[in-house]
């Protein structure tokens, strides 16, 4: 197998490195380079969730880096260290098969702990009581309510609380999950008419932790059920903690009595971190991942990146991958090289319409086919795949989708993702189609 020349994955890190913004994450510097044979860049991502977020957001950046590095058409991919062994072995699965989501808890993994959070004037309060209710869950603050905008630690906080729940007390029974995970687990147990064993799940629990719960907007099903987990759990004291990116009243469509409920125990709002918490944070996450930083790097790096903690990250990361690939010592210069140049042009948004076109070019269908509600597979498929690229590469809500599609409502909508997946797993000629194009929607956009 064609190993990869190291200078050639120095000048493809280097362009992500300039041109990666914020997809750039931190456990970055252990992407590995496995072979590059028959214009596939294949590249070992360190662990599960690593990789479907590779896949899900990095797909583009690694194909245009290795296509700015070799000047050949090149496409990237990414694999688990499972995956790596099946192809060293020749008995490698482009796709492994798809985790029911639902039935995925959020793994309490990596640094979010108590001890990895720092706080500053911006995350005191919010910090405090989730400090609080993890010493006394369902006593102190009910519901707690943490929101603030992305990248400052909501996920964090509310992870590091169940997690020290769980250190104190090892058998409480803790849901924590993404409001997006509790809507489609909702909407899957009413299609097989499981519902009973999901309220089970969620009226049982001691404590319910729902990350993102602006997701709710919208979902009016959804809200109708969480009013009642929320009655019930709260009526008998358990725990209930929840994180949005805006204040209770804010979320679009939320019913109003769900509004006044979330506002019934402590609303802490999180703030962007002011400089001196930024110094403390690289300090942090630089010692975290065994990085030593000079005090002006770190200087540098808090006084450049202000706009979240993520991005923080992120710029530790480039300046880390930099490093490493040129075997130059970490300093000002070098800093500067990874996080002073140009900044990467803000990409513009892929639309659906970019996505109509491409798919009636390609499929050979009519625009007005696509919106009618015509059910024959030649435009059904197509339909199909619209919604899967409008799900994978939009920030559309499910519901909005559907309603580019002749007004189909939500599980259409995600029917069509899971067929589309499914079909893409056992059709390599598929997969290609689908690559080529997300390709070209992110070259035009
Ligand atoms: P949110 O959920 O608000 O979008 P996250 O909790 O995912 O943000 O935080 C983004 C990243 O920034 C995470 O890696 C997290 O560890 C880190 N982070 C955010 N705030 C802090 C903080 N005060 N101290 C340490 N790390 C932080
Ligand atoms: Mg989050």
């Amino acid at each position: 197998m064609a190993s990869v020349d190291p200078a050639l994955w120095e000048r493809i890190i280097q362009h992500v490195v300039t041109q990666g913004g914020n997809i750039i994450r931190p456990w970055f510097t252990q992407l590995e380079p496995v072979s590059l044979e028959h214009g596939l860049l294949e590249i070992q991502a360190p662990g599960k969730r690593e990789l479907d977020y590779c896949r899900r957001h990095a797909t583009s950046l690694f194909t245009e880096a290795a296509q700015a590095a070799t000047g050949r058409l090149v496409g990237a991919c990414f694999l688990s260290p499972a995956q790596r062994r099946n192809v060293e072995e020749g008995t490698y699965q482009p796709v492994e098969p798809a985790a029911a989501s639902a039935e995925e808890s959020v793994p309490l993994g990596g640094d979010y702990t108590f001890n990895a959070f720092v706080t500053g004037p911006c995350n005191r309060l919010a910090h405090a009581a989730c400090l609080a209710v993890s010493e006394g869950p369902g006593k102190t603050y009910n519901p707690l309510y943490i929101h603030g905008s992305v990248g400052l630690g909501k996920t964090h906080l509310i992870q590091a609380t169940c997690r020290k729940i769980l250190e104190r007390q090892a058998e409480t029974k803790i849901c924590m999950l993404s409001c997006e995970m509790f809507v489609n687990h909702f909407i899957e147990s009413v299609e097989r008419g499981q519902l009973h064993e999901f309220r089970y799940r969620y009226r049982h629990a001691d404590i319910l932790a729902i990350d993102d719960i602006q997701f709710l907007s919208a979902h009016e099903q959804t809200q109708e059920e969480f009013f009642h987990t929320f009655n019930t759990l709260y009526q008998s004291q358990k725990q209930i903690i929840l994180t949005s990116d805006r204040g209770p009243g804010q979320i679009p469509d939320l019913e109003e009595r769900l509004v006044s409920r979330f506002n019934w125990g402590l609303v802490a709002q999180i703030d962007r971190p002011c400089y001196e918490t930024r110094v403390a944070i690289v300090q942090k996450k630089a010692r975290l991942r065994g990085v030593d930083l000079p005090e002006d790097v770190t200087c540098f790096i808090a006084g450049t990146v202000e706009s979240n903690t993520r991005e923080l990250e992120g710029a530790i990361a480039r300046v880390t991958m930099l490093a490493q690939v040129t075997g130059r010592t970490i300093d000002l210069l070098l800093a500067q090289d990874a996080l002073g140049g140009p900044s990467a042009p803000a990409r513009r948004e892929i639309t659906i319409e970019d996505i109509l076109n491409a798919v009636t070019a390609r499929f050979n269908v009519r625009l007005a086919d696509l919106q009618s509600r015509k059910r024959s597979r030649s435009i059904a498929f197509p339909r199909q795949i619209c919604m899967f690229l409008a799900r994978n590469l939009t920030r559309h809500s499910l519901e909005e989708i559907g309603g580019y599609f002749g007004g189909r409502d939500h599980t259409t909508v995600l029917h069509a993702n899971r067929t589309v997946e499914n079909l893409r797993g056992a059709d390599p000629q598929l997969h290609a189609t689908l690559e080529l194009i997300t390709q070209e929607l992110h070259a035009k956009a």
